[in-house]
């Protein structure tokens, strides 16, 4: 059981005040700040301990892959943490996205591998051959993007905004409200010319305005929400095609203590708010707008899925109090459950296998029998496979700690 220092990612859609104020260090901080990496994820691994002797976490495995993770995930994973566990916090949109399927990331590493594309070029899709499902677990409110919407629904969404110039594809997705005709709307926006796009977008805008201000009033405002978020989105990013995407996609509300899980192919975007998401140790991401980076959109049509579905949220059960509560999702790469303990209780928390504890809410003693570790708020632990069972006390007054492992 040692301290794990995580390191604090600087991108434009940060936060100058939320991981700052999470881990009691001054506000506003100095540059955005979006994510903490807790794992050994070679682009930026947390270290052990602090000063100038702390040792990457990466280093720590890989100098006993065994005594760290234990037999069977060493031997799994090639000696490698197979999770990355980050605190995420976005101020502003975070590009439109999804993640390759294990197949799909082992044949595009190997077909970029073979074009000698070099592994830190930005026009590089698969920077390694994993598939990266994630799961975030709001700590605020927090909004997102993710997967199609029922078409139909959809159609109700365009009729609300009466804009002419979208009747065509209104039409089309009416009359085939299915997977094959997401794609085929999906793929002329995100295929439009300039030109045409810059036509479109304006309107749309118009009609989104129109909407909020006047028809939203009549209709019981059931399209507010994704109306202001797509204002929002064309406001950020003008002549991007992703806002028209954005349109065919679900928009969800997670408050604190529920998740998200997002599975190969999903498109989906993370809109604002503060949580904890858990992910596959991997960076593949294919882009499809919303975002100054590179979009590949012929890559991105390959991978996604365009079966529309309404978004599971996951819920665990909240009255469970002392008991730590499990978002169930079939990665096996990893699993995240959340405690809520009142002042004065404990929980035992089993170690068999590699455990990284955060604490999100007020403060802990973590302690195995034999030595005691106090894990303040925003902070955390790294427990390796050889460690012994220990348990967490809330002496201080309630607290709230995050356990992930492999799944
Ligand atoms: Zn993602």
């Amino acid at each position: 059981m040692q301290p794990l220092h995580g390191a604090v990612r600087s991108y434009a859609w940060g936060s100058r005040t939320s991981l700052a104020r999470l881990q009691g260090r001054s506000v506003p901080s100095e540059h955005p700040e979006a994510e903490i990496w807790l794992g050994a994820h070679p682009a930026d691994p947390a270290r052990l301990g602090d000063g100038p002797s702390a040792q990457s976490l990466l280093a720590h495995i890989d100098a006993d892959p065994v005594r760290e993770l234990g037999f069977d995930t060493a031997k799994a994973y090639d000696g490698r943490l197979p999770f990355l566990l980050k605190l995420l916090a976005a101020d502003e949109p975070l590009s439109l996205q999804a993640h390759p399927s294990a197949e799909q990331a082992r044949e595009g590493f190997a077909r970029e591998e073979s074009a000698h594309v070099p592994i830190e070029s930005p026009v590089r899709n698969y920077r390694d051959a994993n598939h990266k499902p994630e799961l975030i677990v709001a700590l605020t409110e927090f909004h997102a993007l993710a997967g199609f919407r029922c078409p139909l629904r959809t159609v109700e969404f365009m009729d609300a905004l009466g804009v002419d110039a979208l009747s065509g594809y209104r039409s089309l997705l009416a009359d085939q409200p299915d997977e094959a005709g997401l794609r085929t709307v999906f793929t002329s926006w995100i295929t439009l010319p300039g030109p045409a796009l810059d036509a479109l977008l304006p309107l749309v805008a118009d009609g989104l305005v129109d909407y909020l201000s006047t028809r939203a009033k009549s209709d019981g405002g059931q399209f507010v929400a994704e109306a202001r978020t797509l204002l929002e989105l064309g406001e950020s990013y003008p002549g991007d095609a992703g806002v028209l995407a954005a349109m065919l996609l679900n928009r969800v509300t997670l408050t604190a203590g529920q998740g998200l899980f997002l599975d190969a192919g999903n498109l989906h975007a993370y809109l604002s708010g503060t949580g904890v998401e858990i992910m596959a140790n991997s960076d593949n991401v294919l882009r499809g707008g919303l975002t100054p980076k590179h979009v590949d959109v012929p890559e991105l049509l390959r991978v996604l899925d365009f079966e529309p579905a309404e978004v599971t949220v996951l819920d665990p059960d909240t009255d469970s109090a002392d008991t730590p509560v499990r978002y169930l999702t079939p990665a096996p790469e990893f699993a995240l459950s959340r405690a809520s303990l009142a002042e004065g209780h404990s929980i035992k928390l089993d170690s068999a296998g590699p455990q990284i504890v955060l604490c999100t809410e007020g403060k802990v003693a973590l302690d195995d029998g034999d030595t005691e570790l106090v894990l303040e708020r925003g902070s955390s632990v790294w427990v390796s496979a050889s460690d012994p069972v220990f348990a967490v006390h809330a002496r201080w007054g309630d607290a709230e700690v995050f356990s992930a492992t492999v799944g």
